[in-house]
């Protein structure tokens, strides 16, 4: 395939808001590819090179990039930054430029497959000199490009390939291209990349035998497996309703939830929840997990938190925040703040999946499996029937140093259900009954100029939610409250990968912000309650016509959520039942705006 072809499949994606429209330009882009070039078109649409979870970076900071775009251009490289400053994207930047300016080897087209061996290239250019080599390879490419090729493939590299296409719009397109489009299809092909965690794969499989090409998907030690998710509910009776009576209630630690990968031999894989390798900052649980489990292979989930040595009490998760990224001094963090990994599901033991068994047998294995110690432990866990025990058992839980509870289900069907978030786990925050003060977990799209003593930097941002149905970002506060200086100091250089010259694809408010950012970063948010608004866009509607969720007073708890992209935000569904719980706690009876 033509790169020139892609591409242009590209700029009709851009031009389009509408999900079933980009599902059929796409199906249509995938439909006659098989193999190698299908993958690569996969990963390529979704802005990376390999499945998430690899890691693999291009490593092309804007600056290289600028050099590229200026040595096949002709422009200054000053002269490419004052045009990418005025026009916010050096995609377009680049397209301009090279307007006009005579192609290299016009003659010889870019090729996708060749385009995306050079992307691999650049991104294996290590060590000494593989800057030079990056722009090297970055401007050859650029130099036989079009200027609409061109838009692209700098887009790519700088990483800013927004063309709107996220996971589940590319899983509606294969479901569409190499299946039969029903809901039932549709199901297979994501549950196939729930398991995976690699479109790529999911994408060639059934490109090569329809949905029976999916069943040789299955688990993979060293591969993750995408995070089964709680729902919420506003009171421990209603968490007990839902599920008919009877419910395993587990302490709910807050800490870095861990996805631990052990193969039959070598050294245990870490996954964290957004399925990137945090190995690296746990050393010590690397040591202890081949000792805890008495099988291998097996792949077991659980939540690591910060245990004060002295005491062996839980510690605030801030503690284990400060490991992360970090690579110095990781034997001194380790002893002053050694971790926990807190084990609450198995979907491996040893040869035998066990994500498709039901939650009591899930955790009769894991018992069954897991060795405790002080490093490796299981969930605390509790069979409860009536709300009474639960709020005793959530009394419990809070002073063990836990934020609240985790029910979940023991009815059949209650099997590990990877990447959805649904009620047969139910989270509940202590705080939840006494108005709102469960966090939001909100993504920035907009940020205000200070004033005052935030003079010359951003004083407040603007927030949005997700709204799955849609793929949107629905906004619902504007945030000023709760930054120290540092963090305040540190949001310009968080946001700048994310920059926008205009309101950014799937991003919806009223609300006109000092400059826009696309949905990247995700901040912890508390606030007083919600409220209807008329400039707010988060569940647009839901309780009434012309209206959204607001958050009132909203504060920044301090904790950035980089364990989240952006899909993974508090969803406008989640806002929905906040704002009804809070309504049923605060006016029982005859108010006006409880929804349906
Ligand atoms: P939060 O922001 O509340 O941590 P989340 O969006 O990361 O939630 P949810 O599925 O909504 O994820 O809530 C469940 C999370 O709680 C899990 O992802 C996990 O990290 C954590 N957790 C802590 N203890 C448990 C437990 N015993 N069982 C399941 N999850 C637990």
């Amino acid at each position: 395939m033509r790169f020139a072809d892609l591409a242009a499949v590209y700029e009709r994606l851009e031009a389009t808001p509408k999900r079933l429209e980009m599902r059929a330009i796409l199906a249509e882009l995938l439909r006659p590819l098989r193999g190698p070039e299908l993958e690569e078109v996969v990963y390529l649409s979704q802005g990376v090179l390999r499945p998430e979870y690899e890691g693999v970076e291009l490593g092309v900071a804007d600056s290289l990039a600028r050099r590229a775009v200026a040595a096949a251009s002709g422009a200054e490289e000053a002269e490419v930054g004052r045009r990418t400053k005025a026009s916010g994207d050096l995609g377009r930047t680049t397209e301009e430029l090279l307007r006009g300016v005579r192609r290299l080897d016009a003659t010889t087209p870019l090729e996708v497959r060749g385009v995306y061996a050079e992307l691999r290239a650049i991104a294996g250019a290590q060590g000494e000199g593989s800057q030079e080599e990056k722009v090297r390879i970055l401007t050859e490419m650029l130099r036989r490009a079009s200027p609409l090729e061109a838009r692209f493939l700098v887009r790519f590299v700088v990483g800013t390939l927004r063309v709107g296409v996220r996971e589940m719009t590319i899983l509606d397109a294969l479901t569409v291209a190499f299946a039969d489009g029903s809901k039932e299809a549709r199901a297979k092909v994501e549950g196939a990349f729930n398991l995976s965690s690699d479109l790529g794969r999911v994408a060639t499989a059934v490109a090569a035998d329809g949905l029976d090409g999916l069943a040789g998907i299955g688990l993979e030690v060293g591969r993750p497996v995408r995070p089964m998710l709680a729902e919420r509910e506003p009171t421990l009776a209603e968490v007990l309703a839902r599920m008919d009576g009877t419910a395993a209630v587990e302490y709910k630690y807050d800490g870095l939830r861990v996805q631990a990968h052990l193969p039959v031999s070598g050294p245990p894989r870490l996954f964290s929840r957004r399925l990137e390798e945090i190995g690296a900052q746990f050393p010590d649980l690397l040591e202890a997990l081949p000792r805890a489990l008495r099988v291998r292979p097996a792949i077991v989930e659980g939540e690591c938190v910060p245990i004060d040595p002295d005491t062996d009490e839980i510690q605030p998760f801030q503690e284990v925040a400060h490991r992360r990224g970090r690579k110095h001094d990781l034997d001194r963090v380790r002893e002053e703040i050694p971790v926990s990994l807190f084990l609450f599901d198995v979907l491996l033991a040893g040869d035998t999946p066990t994500y498709g068994l039901d939650f009591p047998a899930r955790r009769a294995k894991l018992e069954a499996i897991v060795r405790p110690s002080e490093r490796i432990r299981l969930a605390t866990q509790k069979v409860v029937t009536d709300a009474a025990s639960a709020t005793a058992f959530l009394d419990e839980a809070i002073a063990a140093g836990g934020e609240g509870l985790v029910a979940k289900s023991l009815a059949p069907g209650s099997s590990y259900r990877a990447g959805a978030r649904g009620f047969w786990w139910i989270k509940y925050k202590r705080d939840y009954t006494t108005g709102l003060t469960d966090s939001i977990d909100g993504v920035v799209v907009g940020g205000f100029h200070g004033r005052g003593r935030r003079a010359g930097r951003f004083g407040a941002f603007l927030l949005a939610v997700y709204d799955p149905d849609r793929d949107r970002f629905p906004t619902f506060c504007k945030v000023g409250s709760g930054f120290d200086d540092a963090q305040l100091a540190e949001m310009p250089k968080r946001l700048a990968p994310f920059a926008a010259d205009a309101t950014p694809p799937g991003v919806e408010t009223g609300v006109a912000p000092d400059a826009w950012f696309r949905p990247g970063l995700v901040l912890e948010i508390r606030g007083a309650e919600l409220t209807l608004s008329p400039v707010h866009r988060a569940g647009l509607g839901a309780v009434r016509e012309g209206a959204g969720f607001a958050l009132r007073f909203p504060r920044f708890t301090g904790r950035f959520r980089d364990d989240k992209g952006p899909t993974d935000a508090t969803t406008t569904g989640e806002l929905l039942t906040m704002y009804r719980g809070q309504i049923r706690q605060e006016a029982p009876k005859g108010d006006e705006e409880r929804p349906a």
